[in-house]
């Protein structure tokens, strides 16, 4: 396995560390101290854009598949933004989680349609991916969103939770089934279009961490899409397709998350040590014990997520080392963040140090995704042959 990375991926790494530091980590503060999302209207969005940011990976009409560039180099990225605060990495505008189905098996007027407006965006933009609802988390197969074709129109019904930047996104990819009795096989992807009749109200939900980005619950009562909205045309719906798009989404994703997770797990290894430092406890075993800990399980989770970043980028099949990483990453980063927290003593209970909101932020890293024990099912069926 090579990790080597090139000069535009160092070079890079040191523009969003240097961004990270000046910018990324106190808009999240701010964020956690003010317990709620960063507004739309903040400044951090329009210097996102001014930088460049917020812009899709598709090249544009006619232009070849998006490669993506390296995997190795995203999980990089990935690892150093959250370092610096992964609520606000997630704020940030772009199309975001559903980015990959559409380039996956989005018709070309789609991507147009869609992923168009973020080539070269006017103004702070996102969309974002509605799954989960009030009884559908983990099975996903589960979900009770129904469409119903009418006409040249479907006609949504259902509610959804928890979803990531729904109340700000130019559009919304909503799962949804043509019949809940059905499981997989029914599911179908809609793009739903900001201020369609029926959509909302939309309601920012109160979170233990990661409060610079909005989770947000909404219904869609009666909510009509023209047919051209069903993600990839009708006829990619044989055969599960619908499903495979929705998981196509979080097979690409599981590896990013597994590197925030590491980000963060190392952010609180350094504010560990820099505590110890001033408090003068780096003489004490049971500091350095902890330290020790926390840098050795840290660089195995890297180790975990790098390699499944490697097999992507030698086009070779990850499914196991994706789950694997995102499971490790997770709990090494509750793990740090729990260590962290006992080494600030009293000072853990009072929720004034960065490591206590790394310690709210982390469980989040178990949930989203997949749950770690989710993922464990997952590398077990794969395991012993059985499909997911
Ligand atoms: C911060 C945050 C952001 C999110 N963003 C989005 C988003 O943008 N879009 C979106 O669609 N969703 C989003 N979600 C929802 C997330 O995907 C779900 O929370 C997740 O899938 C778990 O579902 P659940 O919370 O309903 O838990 P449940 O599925 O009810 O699970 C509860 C517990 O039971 C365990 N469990 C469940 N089934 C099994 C099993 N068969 N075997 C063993 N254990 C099991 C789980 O691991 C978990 O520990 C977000 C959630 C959070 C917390």
């Amino acid at each position: 396995m090579d990790f080597a990375i090139d000069d535009a991926t160092r070079k890079r790494l040191d523009v969003a560390r240097e961004w990270g530091r000046k910018v990324v980590r106190p808009v999240g503060i701010e964020a956690d101290v003010e317990g709620r999302p960063i507004p739309v209207g903040h400044p951090f969005f329009e210097r996102c854009i001014e930088r460049g940011e917020g812009r899709t990976r598709w090249g544009g009409p006619g232009s070849p598949p998006a490669t993506g560039g390296s995997v190795i180099a995203t999980l990089l990225l990935a690892e150093e933004l959250a370092y610096w605060d992964r609520g606000v990495m997630i704020a940030t505008p772009g199309p975001g989680l559903p980015e990959q189905s559409v380039l996956g098996i989005g018709t070309e007027e789609q991507k147009e349609r869609f992923l168009g407006p973020f080539l070269d965006p006017d103004r702070p933009r996102w969309a974002c991916f509605a799954m989960t609802e009030p009884s559908a988390g983990s099975d996903a197969a589960a979900i009770r969103t129904l469409a119903r074709k009418d006409g040249d129109h479907w006609v949504l019904n259902g509610a959804k939770c928890f979803i990531g930047g729904a109340s700000r996104a130019d559009w919304i990819l909503v799962q949804a089934s043509v019949d809940p009795t059905k499981g997989r096989a029914a599911q179908r992807a809609f793009f739903v279009e900001r201020g369609v009749e029926g959509l909302g109200p939309f309601k920012i939900e109160k979170k233990m961490g990661l409060k610079a980005y909005e989770s947000t619950s909404f219904s869609l009562q009666d909510v009509r899409v023209p047919a051209a909205n069903l993600l990839g045309g009708e006829e990619r719906y044989e055969r599960k397709a619908g499903f495979k798009a929705a998981m196509q989404t979080f097979n690409a994703g599981r590896p990013i998350i597994a590197a925030n997770a590491v980000g963060m797990a190392r952010a609180v290894l350094d504010e560990s040590i820099r505590f110890a430092r001033e408090h003068d406890l780096l003489g004490q075993d049971r500091v350095r014990d902890r330290v020790e800990v926390m840098a050795r399980k840290t660089r195995m989770a890297r180790l975990m997520c790098l390699r499944a970043g490697w097999l992507a980028d030698q086009h070779r099949a990850n499914i196991v080392e994706a789950s694997m990483s995102k499971a490790v990453a997770a709990q090494v980063c509750q793990e740090a963040a729990t260590l962290g927290t006992e080494l600030l003593g009293l000072g853990g209970g009072r929720g004034d140090h960065l490591i206590e909101k790394l310690y709210r932020d982390a469980k989040a890293m178990d949930i989203v995704e997949g749950t770690g024990q989710i993922q464990r099912m997952i590398i077990a069926r794969q395991l012993v042959g059985l499909p997911r």
